[in-house]
This record gives structure tokens, C-alpha cells and sequence, in this order.
């Protein structure tokens, strides 16, 4: 593989079959990054960097950083002007994570900072355009996110978490802190079967009804058929229809939205 380019088709050593040479990506490394912590996958992943109005630019704050796996996403999505900010206060945590951004040469679109940001906050103020809290405690994070929003932008936040109990602390969090629209989302993976069923004519309906009650009928409804028999006989038209599962499963954690407003002049 080595000095290949990517897309390169390369045939298996034994000639019966081949595999593509592909370029690395954010969603090919959720699949494999060593899970040193619960990480986030796709689904939740598109739909957050969605509602975080993240693009090429975006300055953006994370903790914890856990496994790294949304932090790639978010340095793709970010780059290559734009800038992450994610903190962790497990110190091997950090370190394996520091390391894997470095090997994927992501080095200078991520700042990792090893700190425990309930005690100590961020540090940073007045810089960011968007704040993700994946920790147990949002809620003791909060104000330190606040500070941390360009004071003069509207900034929006995602709060991640598990149970319910925890999106109404943050919500209470988010509302005393003066945060606004804060709505709360789950991201469920529903499987859409799709099925053929044949379509009757009103007249091929009532004939039914018929041969089920009329006796007398049905035998004429023979003759019919009989007559009929030599002639090709016509299918009804088939209409496609889609049925979910009734339980969606899949839940994985809350997502919880807000607003920061921009701060007047006479507030500065
Ligand atoms: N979103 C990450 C991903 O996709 O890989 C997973 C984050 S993991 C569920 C939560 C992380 O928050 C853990 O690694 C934990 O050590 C970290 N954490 C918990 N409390 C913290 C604190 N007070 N300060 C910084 N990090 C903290």
C-alpha cells in the first residue's frame, strides 16, 4: 500500500479479489478508534455539527474530549480556518488523544488542554462561536462556556447527556445563564421496510364481497372465470408501502440546544 495513491484498486496477493486504497476519514475512525471512553457515532454526529451551524471557520469548544472520536469530525468540519479548543481532565486520556491528533496531522487545527473544567473552567474568553459538553456534570460547566462565546456573535451550545435528570439540571443551567431557544432532541435509528401489496379495483373488491355471500352468484362468477380462463389473466397493480418498527431503539443520550445572545454594548 505504501506510495500507492488513494483510490489505487489493488488486487488481493492470490488474484480472486480487490479492495480500494481509501483516504482516511473522520467516520472511518469512529469505526476503529480504540474506545477508551463511551464515543459519539454518526447519527448524533451529523445532527449536532447541523444545529451547531459548524462550517469551515468555526472556533469551537469541547469536553470532555473522551476517545477522540467526535473531535475528528469536528477538526474536518472546522478546517481549515477555523480552530478546536477541547479539554480533558483524564491524564491518559488526553495523552493517547493528543497523540492520535498529532499522527493524523491535526495538530494545528486542535488545542488539548489536560484540565478538570468544572474546577479550574476553560480559560478562554471571548473566542468561540460554538460549545459541545459531553460530561457527567454540563450544568457545573456551564458559566465558564458562557465566557467563553465571542461576546458580540451569537453562539450556540450542545449539552450530551444520557438522562433525563441531567437535561433538566442543564436546562435550568442554561436558563439562569441567560441562554435562549433551548430545545432538547433524541436521535433515534428507525429502519424503513419497504413491502408490495397488490391494489384492488372497487369492482374487483365488491365482485369479492360477492362470491363470499352469494352463493348463486359465485356459481355465475364461475361461468365467468371459466370463460375468462382462456384469456391472459391480469395481476392487480402492485402500490409500495413503508412500515417503521413501532420501538425505535438506539437512544444514546440527549441533545440539548441553545442560543448565546450577544451581549449589548451597554452590558460590556
Ligand atoms: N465525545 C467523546 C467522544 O466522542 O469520543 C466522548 C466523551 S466521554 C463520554 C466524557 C469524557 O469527559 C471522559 O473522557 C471524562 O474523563 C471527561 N470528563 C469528565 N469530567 C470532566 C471534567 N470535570 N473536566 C474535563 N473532562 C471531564
Amino acid at each position: 500500500m505504501i506510495g500507492k495513491e488513494y483510490g489505487t484498486k489493488m488486487p488481493s496477493h492470490n488474484g480472486r479479489g480487490f479492495m480500494y486504497l481509501l483516504h482516511p476519514t473522520p467516520e472511518l475512525w469512529t469505526y476503529v478508534v480504540p474506545h477508551r471512553t463511551q464515543i459519539l457515532y454518526i447519527a448524533d454526529i451529523s445532527f449536532i455539527t447541523t444545529y451547531l451551524d459548524l462550517k469551515p471557520g468555526t472556533i469551537v469548544l469541547e469536553s470532555g474530549t473522551g476517545s477522540g472520536s467526535f473531535s475528528h469530525s469536528l477538526a474536518r468540519t472546522i478546517a481549515p480556518h477555523g480552530h478546536l479548543y477541547t479539554f480533558e481532565y483524564h491524564e491518559e486520556r488526553a495523552k493517547a488523544a493528543k497523540q492520535d491528533f498529532e499522527e493524523h496531522g491535526l495538530s494545528d487545527l486542535i488545542t488539548m488542554d489536560c484540565r478538570d473544567v468544572y474546577k479550574s473552567g476553560f480559560g478562554i474568553t471571548d473566542l468561540v462561536n460554538a460549545v459541545f459538553l459531553d460530561l457527567p456534570a454540563p450544568w457545573d460547566a456551564i458559566s465558564s462556556a458562557k465566557a467563553a462565546f465571542k461576546q458580540r456573535r451569537i453562539g450556540k451550545i450542545c449539552c450530551f447527556s444520557p438522562c433525563i435528570e441531567q437535561v433538566q439540571r442543564t436546562c435550568t443551567s442554561l436558563n439562569e445563564n441567560g441562554f435562549v431557544e433551548i430545545k432538547m432532541f433524541e436521535c433515534l435509528i428507525r429502519n424503513h421496510e419497504v413491502h408490495t401489496i397488490p391494489v384492488y379495483t372497487v369492482k374487483d373488491a365488491v365482485s369479492k364481497i360477492e362470491v363470499q355471500q352469494d352463493k348463486k352468484r359465485k356459481r355465475r362468477e364461475q361461468e365467468t372465470f371459466d370463460s375468462a380462463k382462456s384469456q391472459p389473466r391480469k395481476d392487480p397493480p402492485n402500490l409500495y408501502v413503508s412500515k417503521t418498527p413501532t420501538d425505535a431503539r438506539g437512544h444514546t443520550s440527549y441533545l440539548t440546544f441553545a442560543t448565546f445572545l450577544p451581549v449589548l454594548d451597554n452590558e460590556v
